[in-house]
């Protein structure tokens, strides 16, 4: 069981949002640094474990120097993640880049950085030679095709996954690069996403530690460092259980001394790449009911839609929702809480069981620290929620505003409408 307890409460969050208009997305610094604590804690064993949190999942600065002071560096996958990271402070090999069907410039600036740069492909080799050449240490991502499971259940689909090189084109690739004159290497794979099993990681630990070992033999080269990447999940619906960051980390250290040890590779270092599990639960989307409706179902009408959190409108995915202020009360009621978009999938919940809404009330939705804002788009116009920060001190910093129409017109910035897009804005200020 997954205990779905918000981490700030109603009388806060009303007071909150008298200073900050819902909807808003609101971290916990405390949470943040509570889960890198246990993550460090829990690969301990091994020197020079490092987790680059992968920026994609939530790109706000302020939550990346949270996380750069425990110890973090950052997972990158553009060349904006990049500016960010540098500018937040990550350094050189603090930064991973892990990218597929990557632009030039993109290269070029991993490269200018001196970032550890994840090649996805064998043909990236000349790619990156080219645009930026090669670097002293390269990692290269692996797929191994099929299908991925543990213990004949079926996690993921790496045979239709567009990422990484087949076990040929990644031992060749190991070979070129060395005779290019690159000194230290890595491995990288993703095989599995959001999974809630403490099996995952130890399993493909197990993969990779054995491709290890056999990249040793066939290449002569001793990877420098493993990369378990992301796909560690989180327990979204309540009847699910937590993964256990402890059990995880005593799993891959065991794969670690039966496989690397014995093949004298007692140095690699283990890298991971976590964007869900550092930042979901410790996230949160908070959002107003400005309507009721009773037509053939019951709706609750939201002030955030699924511009400012996507995942169950694309995945259908579940997202936890408290009614805040009524925790106890019966959950005797069925609704679809649903945004403002012209999109019937623009649904946070289908026929889900709460307790009795009323017009007015905030909605907590879970687990929205990932993948949740970063997702955030402009369709109908929806404009970007503000970002808030509960400090550990229980204050709250504001750590990204909300958008206003002028930034939502700023891209029309010469031309025949920019002006008059101004004067209207402005105009319109009276009704907000
Ligand atoms: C998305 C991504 C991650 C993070 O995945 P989570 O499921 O959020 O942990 C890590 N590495 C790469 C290369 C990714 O694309």
């Amino acid at each position: 069981m997954s205990e779905k307890i918000p981490f700030v409460g109603k009388e806060a969050l009303e007071a909150i949002a008298a200073k900050y208009p819902t909807p808003f997305h609101i971290y916990d610094e405390a949470g943040i640094r509570r889960t890198a604590r246990a993550l460090y804690k829990a690969f301990s064993w091994n020197k020079g474990f490092k987790e680059y949190f992968a920026v994609k999942a939530t790109p706000n600065p302020y939550l990346l120097e949270i996380l750069r002071q425990e110890g973090c560096g950052t997972d990158c996958s553009s060349f904006t993640e990049l500016i960010m990271s540098d500018a937040v402070g990550f350094k050189g090999e603090e930064i991973m880049f892990s990218s597929n069907a990557t632009p030039a410039e993109d290269m070029r600036l991993a490269k200018e950085l001196g970032v550890i740069i994840n090649l996805d492909d064998i043909s990236h080799i000349a790619f990156l030679e080219e645009v930026a050449g090669l670097p002293e240490l390269v990692c290269c991502r692996y797929n191994p095709g099929g299908k991925f499971a543990i213990a004949n259940s079926i996690m993921d689909n790496p045979g239709d996954a567009k990422y990484g090189m087949t076990h040929a084109q990644l031992l060749e690739a190991y070979k070129i690069l060395k005779t290019k004159g690159v000194k230290r290497f890595g491995l990288h794979a993703f095989l599995a996403s959001n999974t809630v099993t403490n099996a995952y990681y130890p399993e493909l630990a197990s993969i990779l530690f054995k491709l290890a070992v056999e990249i040793k033999e066939e290449t002569g080269i001793e990877l420098d460092f493993v990369n378990l990447s992301g796909g560690i999940g989180v327990a979204y619906r309540p009847e699910q259980t937590d993964n256990d960051l402890a059990v995880i980390g005593e799993g891959v250290r065991q794969a670690y001394e039966n496989i690397l040890v014995p093949a004298g590779l007692d140095k690699v270092k283990i890298f991971t790449e976590l964007g869900r599990f550092m930042l979901a639960p410790n996230g949160a989307l908070v959002t107003r009911v400005i309507h009721m409706k009773h037509t053939y179902k019951d709706y609750v009408g939201c002030d955030a839609c699924a511009a400012n959190l996507m995942r169950p409108a694309i995945y259908g995915a579940y997202h936890h929702i408290t009614v805040l202020g009524k925790e106890t009360a019966p959950c005797n009621h069925k609704y679809d809480v649903t945004g403002g978009l012209c999109e019937n999938n623009d649904k946070f919940a289908v026929d889900r069981s709460l307790p009795e809404i009323e017009k007015g009330d905030l909605l907590y939705i879970h687990d929205a620290g990932a993948h949740g804002f970063a997702m955030g788009y402009n369709y109908n116009g929806k404009l970007r929620s503000a970002e808030l920060l509960l400090k550990e001190d229980g204050s709250v910093q504001m750590i990204r505003r909300a958008e206003t129409p002028a930034d939502y017109f700023a891209t029309f910035d010469t031309g025949a409408y920019a002006e008059a897009l101004t004067a209207s804005t402005k105009a319109a200020e009276k009704c907000r």
